[in-house]
């Protein structure tokens, strides 16, 4: 089969004929690709910031966000048929540590993780295992919702945490109306009741985020800190941050931002986080990281987008094209999520 091969880090991906996958445990599941999500993950481990902590040696595939049919079954697999339509859980856990039977596949002790730990979906066929997979619904065409399993279930794990903390009158602010973001609003929308307050430097991307009920948009530039905080109640600050950036300008402005008693969910990654311990204890900052999501939680988002409770805003290209996606969101030149389709 084709596939999308990392062999050099900061070089563009090379398209190279490889062997295809192959069953070999009885829980193994072949997928034919539907659809493979573009994500900043991706960008980031062409730039080699994963490779101290995880070491995948090279060359591998990438592509974490992938929906698509069962294409062949080991022999344990009983809960799906070839040619069912699945949307794929990023990770492939064991079910048998104890993060696994509190239903937290993302801190599995025996996790594999196809696209960042092993081959990966720019391709047309992934292994993972039977756990992973959701049925799609109905008439839910897997080229549809292949970025729901990262983008969307990131963004879900993280609103899903913050709205018991969204009550009336208090603020949310929601850093980055990208690919998480504009999914984070319609969640917040549905799960929380606080005033929503959506930032990104592209004006684009705010009138999106309005349209799916952040009831402010502002444009990060000069003077943002300002304007968020005289959106909030007497200028106090903002009682919930969800930052899906993570870099050192949005950390530094959030600590400037968050109100007493407030919290601030790390969703985004790649800068570094410095507050002085005195301003955490002083104002009681909560501050939380949010990794991905289970196995329930991206059932439950499945079940919200078969309702139409929850959009996703995407474009499909060619699987052929996928280190010219790459590029264009490099260049932020992308609105919701790209879909590679094989
Ligand atoms: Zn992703
Ligand atoms: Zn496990």
């Amino acid at each position: 089969m084709k596939a999308w091969r990392l062999k050099e880090f900061d070089k563009p991906l090379k398209y190279e004929e490889i062997p295809d996958p192959e069953i070999k445990d009885p829980t193994d599941v072949i997928i034919k690709i539907g659809g493979a999500g573009v994500c900043r993950t991706d960008l980031h481990l062409i730039e080699g910031v994963w490779d101290r902590a995880l070491e995948t040696p090279l060359p591998f595939t990438i592509g974490h966000e992938n929906a698509g049919w069962v294409h062949q079954k080991g022999s344990g697999v009983t809960m799906f048929d070839v040619g069912d339509p699945v949307i794929v859980h990023p990770v492939a856990s064991c079910g048998k540590c104890l993060s696994c039977r509190a239903g937290e596949d993302m801190h599995c002790e025996n996790l594999v993780f196809p696209g960042l730990t092993t081959d990966g979906g720019y391709a047309e066929y992934l292994k993972t295992s039977e756990r992973a997979l959701i049925k799609l619904e109905n008439d839910v065409k897997p080229e549809e919702v292949a970025p729901l399993a990262d983008a969307g279930i990131t963004a879900y794990r993280a609103v899903q945490r913050a709205a018991p903390l969204a009550k009336p009158g208090t603020k949310t602010l929601l850093m980055g109306m990208g690919g998480l973001g504009h999914i984070a609003v319609q969640l917040m929308r549905e799960f929380g009741n606080s005033d929503i307050i959506a930032l990104d430097t592209n004006e684009e991307r705010l009138n999106m985020a309005l349209e799916y009920g952040a009831d402010h948009g502002v444009v990060a530039k000069d003077g943002m800190i300002e304007e968020v905080l005289n959106l909030s109640n007497n200028g106090n600050g903002i009682d919930l941050i969800i930052d899906l950036v993570g870099e050192d300008d949005t950390h530094a402005n959030s600590m400037k931002m968050l109100k007493k008693g407030g919290s601030y969910f790390v969703v985004g990654y790649g800068g570094v986080l410095h507050v002085p311990s005195l301003d955490v204890i002083n104002n009681e900052f909560s501050i939380i990281g949010s990794l991905v999501g289970n196995y329930n939680q991206l059932y439950e988002l499945m079940q919200m987008h078969a309702k139409g409770k929850v959009r996703l805003h995407s474009t499909t290209y060619p699987m052929s094209k996928a280190n010219e996606v790459l590029k264009m969101l490099d260049e932020g030149k992308i609105n919701g999520r790209t879909v590679l389709v094989p």
